[in-house]
């Protein structure tokens, strides 16, 4: 990311007679890195090292807000206080489901609402992350779809959904982080990008714990492959052929299969890195045998382990329900008689509707708050 003259106002000492920045004006300093705070800084007259200390206030210290960078001059924390924001995200409630998963609905500072998901699993915990607020895909089957596409979320707000969530557990270290909250991250590329370098560089979580799922937006899927990130790339196929996949997945009609599968071939070569499938088994609609035969040939040649979701329902969506367990037990047999791995998603936050395509409840609503303090 460039720091251009818009992101950071061009006269730092008249600051008492300028016009308070518009939320669109404010620079997210989360969501950048050491070195851009670094040039962040010395753009503004600071000294270079100003960048690694706002860099550790925000990731090592976790600094609400810049007035809390008590080693900096006070003048440059005031200054800094009038153009540039740390945390933005606030509460608005948290479900906690049995099996451990967390969804939490956090406000961003324009009053709309995402969601993320804590998933604490025996050898690791992970977080499910929006990349959008709502989405603009349209999958006939998805909870987020129906939102339509409010608004892209920066990089910094991506980001601060992972710090969020481990403030608010911090007991246990996450280790892995996935784009299967709201949104498709490859409609968003570019902030999606920069906050994965972020986390890899300033947060130190693993690139090979990260994992970017897509509907198969091909120009992103290249521009990530480019990018030289080694993040895992999760493919949603849910259909083994064009047709079936565009009333699943409309975005069939803009990218079809074949485009899809070798722009993830291109992106196993460009990063080493493995390509997941996933297919979701709706019962009646993509489950045959025939379906299964289907996707086998279909992946022949390309290589990559299959991940079967069951069907989440979702309120509104009755014309679709999960496939039944005999139905998935065959499917899964046709894979791998075929000789491709299969793995299976566990289901985890049904109960609170945390789970895969389901996010979508948050409605900002303040009423939840009690909520939140009664569940902590
Ligand atoms: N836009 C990205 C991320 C979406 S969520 C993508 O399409 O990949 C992650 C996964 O959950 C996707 O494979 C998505 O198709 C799937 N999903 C969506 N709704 C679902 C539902 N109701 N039940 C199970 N999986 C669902």
């Amino acid at each position: 990311m460039s720091l251009t003259e818009s992101q950071a106002p061009a006269n730092p000492e008249g600051s008492s007679e300028r016009v308070q920045p518009t939320d669109a004006e404010l620079v997210h300093l989360i969501g950048l890195t050491s070195s851009e705070l670094t040039t962040l800084m010395t753009e503004r007259g600071q000294p270079a090292y100003r960048g690694k200390q706002i860099a550790r206030w925000l990731y090592s210290k976790r600094a609400a807000s810049p007035s809390m960078m008590t080693d900096l001059p006070a003048s440059l924390r005031t200054d800094l206080d009038t153009w540039a924001v740390a945390r933005t995200l606030s509460a608005i409630r948290m479900d906690a489901a049995a099996d451990g998963a967390i969804k939490y609905a956090l406000q961003l500072r324009d009053g709309l609402a995402i969601e993320a998901v804590y998933l604490p699993y025996q050898d690791r915990v992970s977080v499910c992350l929006s990349s959008q607020v709502g989405c603009p895909a349209g999958c006939t089957f998805c909870a987020t779809a129906r939102m339509g596409l409010k608004r892209q979320l920066t990089a910094g707000e991506i980001v601060e959904q992972y710090l969020w969530l481990q403030d608010a557990q911090p007991n246990r270290r996450i280790s892995h982080a996935v784009f299967m909250g709201m949104g498709e991250p490859l409609l968003n590329v570019e902030a999606v990008i920069q906050a994965l370098r972020v986390l890899i560089v300033e947060v130190q979580v693993s690139a090979r714990n990260l994992t970017v799922s897509t509907v198969g937006a091909v120009p992103g899927m290249l521009r990530l492959a480019e990018s030289g990130l080694p993040v895992n790339l999760a493919l949603s196929l849910h259909a083994p052929n064009d047709g079936l996949r565009a009333q699943l997945v409309p975005t069939a009609r803009a990218w079809p299969l074949l485009q899809i599968l070798s722009a993830a071939d291109q992106y196993r070569l460009q990063t080493g890195r493995d390509v997941t499938y996933e297919y979701v088994l709706i019962n009646n609609v993509n489950d045959s045998e025939a379906n299964a035969r289907a996707l086998t040939d279909l992946l022949d040649g390309h290589s990559g382990s299959v991940n079967l979701i069951p069907y989440n329902p979702v309120k509104g969506i009755e014309v679709y329900e999960p496939s039944t367990s005999d139905r998935i037990g065959r499917f899964r047999r046709i894979l791998v008689a075929a000789g491709r791995t299969v793995t299976q998603r566990m289901r985890r936050g049904l109960a609170v509707s945390a789970a895969c395509g389901q996010l979508a409840g948050a409605d900002g609503s303040k009423t939840s708050q009690r909520h939140i303090r009664r569940s902590r």
